[in-house]
């Protein structure tokens, strides 16, 4: 037997028992006649000591040689200490040492396994098996599995089966690049990983599964952003013969479940909002609703007062922001510069002071008189002691820029906190989305998505203004989960396919596997995905998933650790059928 209790569970009332202990050395403390020694494991550390009067020579000479991380094996007397560490839960005893077995050395750590360390992020990533070690790694993972397990036992009890769905499909359209595998048996063929499992729980509607979920690594081969995984975990879900209203129903409880377990919070019911009015009050379909400074659309009372830059604008649209008119000039100068990075992409911006005397000065005082202003503070629900910024330009753009600055300075203002959670139900998407870049029409959620009831129409004619029976969960500015009723006959399919561009043969050959089911007594069905990663990092009070993953990708889409992804060796490309064509 290794070990007869773990490092985190001794207290005072274990006192004269023998016990064996395993675990790292955290650290040494040599007195030279008495030695202590930190040993941790996942549950804790206890302290171990040693001392001339007691322990043997050998046992001394073995302790003092001893490294951080070497990982031992001690036999010994609980004991109480006397002096006691009220920090620690094992604080109050420590071990007399009778027997030490060094299991293993250990190199000297590259950084220290503390809660606060000295490691950057790439030794970290490099080092993960040692990162892991530390606290708040340690106890994100399991944070993690608590929230995992919490959702299978939720969604196992309303009667859901978990089913596993292939990893080397075809492509599966989620709006990124296919990770693909070269297969070796059929030359100059690749199969996809999956972006999803889309397809196949539909199929598993189709196959009468009726409640399905999958806890679920996806693939996507994106142009890497902050804070993006190109594999991470959803919590996949789908149901048949259901309305939107059913699945909104069923993952708002799993959600309230979540906070209830895991946070302690118990939510009302979930506001929803159309996506147009999140668009036009936040400039955003994922809007942080824990606090106000809602737009205020101010073309009606901004535009033709020979103010050129707003009159030739689409939009003008302002914020109040709360107590900022204490801003000084300066401070308010390089508010503007920020909103004129590169990465909010603003030209400029226009403010309004209110004035604690209920007067206004604006940056444009030569074009709105005391009236004007005061308009564009009541469009903007602005207070006395407030700050109104305003943005101009092309509708979407001005909205991304302002919503940016919204957040910005709330979380500046200390307004985004980390322990109020605001779920928001945001509904009915476009259907279709324009994409600059490639002149066409995608599908905003994906094109197994339905049309709302009696817009299929509006297809041929307006195509940008059909909505979806498309919904996302946002909770606190972040999109948790998203999902839609799905297409489930395959005439309606394939105008959809037919409007995204694809041809009957593309249509056949891509998604010909999913039309064909559909002519097998498909019902009714739709579904959801939670990004698991997102959740639990939020849910956790954080907004970066990397330390909620116990081996994450960096930035460049790389495991620095493994060194992957790695060249293959001729042998393996010959295998393959692939012949390399680089560049340089
Ligand atoms: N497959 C979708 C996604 O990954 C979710 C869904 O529609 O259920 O976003």
């Amino acid at each position: 037997m290794y070990r007869s209790h773990n490092c985190g569970e001794l207290r005072a009332t274990h006192s004269n028992i023998e016990v064996t202990l395993a675990g790292w050395v955290q650290g040494v403390r040599d007195k030279g006649f008495m030695i202590y020694v930190d040993l941790r494991d996942r549950y804790g550390i206890t302290q171990l000591y040693f001392d001339e009067d007691q322990s043997a020579k050998a046992l001394m000479e073995t302790a003092q040689k001893l490294g951080r991380e070497f990982v031992i094996q001690v036999k010994g007397k609980v004991q109480e200490r006397t002096s006691k560490n009220p920090n620690i839960p094992t604080g109050d005893v420590e071990i007399l040492v009778s027997e030490l077995n060094v299991l293993n050395g250990s190199k000297t750590p590259p950084f220290t396994i503390e809660d606060e360390t000295d490691g950057g992020d790439d030794l970290r990533m490099k080092y993960r098996y040692l990162d892991i070690r530390r606290n708040p790694v340690k106890n994100s993972l399991v944070f993690r599995h608590k929230v995992a397990q919490a959702v299978r036992n939720y969604l196992s009890n309303d009667g859901f089966i978990e089913v596993e769905t292939p990893y080397l499909i075809k492509s599966t359209p989620e709006g990124a690049r296919d990770f693909v595998v070269p297969s070796r048996m059929n030359e100059g063929q690749f199969y996809a990983l999956p972006q999803s499992p889309q397809t196949f729980k539909q199929l598993l509607m189709v196959g009468g599964m009726d409640k399905y979920f999958q806890i679920v690594k996806c693939f996507r081969d994106e142009d890497l952003r902050a804070d993006r995984q190109p594999e991470f975990t959803q919590i996949d879900c789908e149901m048949a013969f259901v309305e939107q209203e059913d699945i909104l129903n069923t993952f708002e409880g799993l959600t309230r479940h979540l906070l209830k377990e895991i946070n302690g919070v118990d939510v009302d019911k979930f506001p929803r909002m159309l996506y147009d009015d999140a668009m036009r009050l936040y400039g955003n379909d994922k809007p942080d609703i824990r606090f106000g400074m809602e737009f205020g659309e101010l073309n009606d009372v901004a535009k033709h007062k020979d103010f050129n830059v707003f009159n030739s604008a689409e939009l003008v649209v302002g914020i109040a922001v709360p107590g900022g008119n204490s801003y000084t000039r300066k401070e308010i100068d390089k508010l503007i510069d920020w909103v004129k990075r590169p990465q909010v992409g603003a030209l400029g911006m226009v403010y309004c002071r209110c004035n604690e005397d209920g007067t206004f000065k604006s940056s444009v005082d030569k074009f709105y008189d005391q009236d004007d202003l005061a308009k564009w503070a009541e469009v903007t629900g602005a207070k006395a002691g407030d700050l109104i910024c305003v943005l101009s330009g092309n509708t979407n753009k001005v909205r991304a820029q302002l919503s940016a600055l919204r957040m910005e300075l709330a979380e500046r203002l200390g307004l985004r906190k980390s322990d109020e959670f605001a779920p928001l139900w945001v509904m009915d998407f476009p259907l279709l989305e324009w994409d600059e870049d490639t002149e066409r029409y995608h599908a905003m959620h994906h094109p197994f998505t339905s049309p709302k009831p009696g817009q299929l129409e509006l297809l041929d004619s307006k195509p940008g203004e059909v909505k979806a029976n498309a919904y996302d969960l946002v909770l606190n500015g972040n999109e948790i989960g998203g999902g839609s009723i799905r297409i489930h006959d395959k005439a309606t399919q394939a105008i959809m396919l037919k409007h995204l561009g694809f041809s009957e043969e593309e249509a056949r050959a891509q998604f010909g596997f999913l039309m064909d089911a559909f002519e097998y007594g498909a019902p009714p069905h739709g579904g959801i995905a939670f990004g698991l990663d997102r959740l639990v990092a939020i849910l956790g009070g954080q907004e970066t998933i990397r330390d909620f993953i116990a081996f994450p990708k960096n930035n460049s889409g790389r495991d620095v650790m493994i060194d992957a992804p790695a060249p293959i060796d001729d042998e393996q490309l010959q295998e393959l059928n692939l012949k390399l064509n680089l560049k340089s």
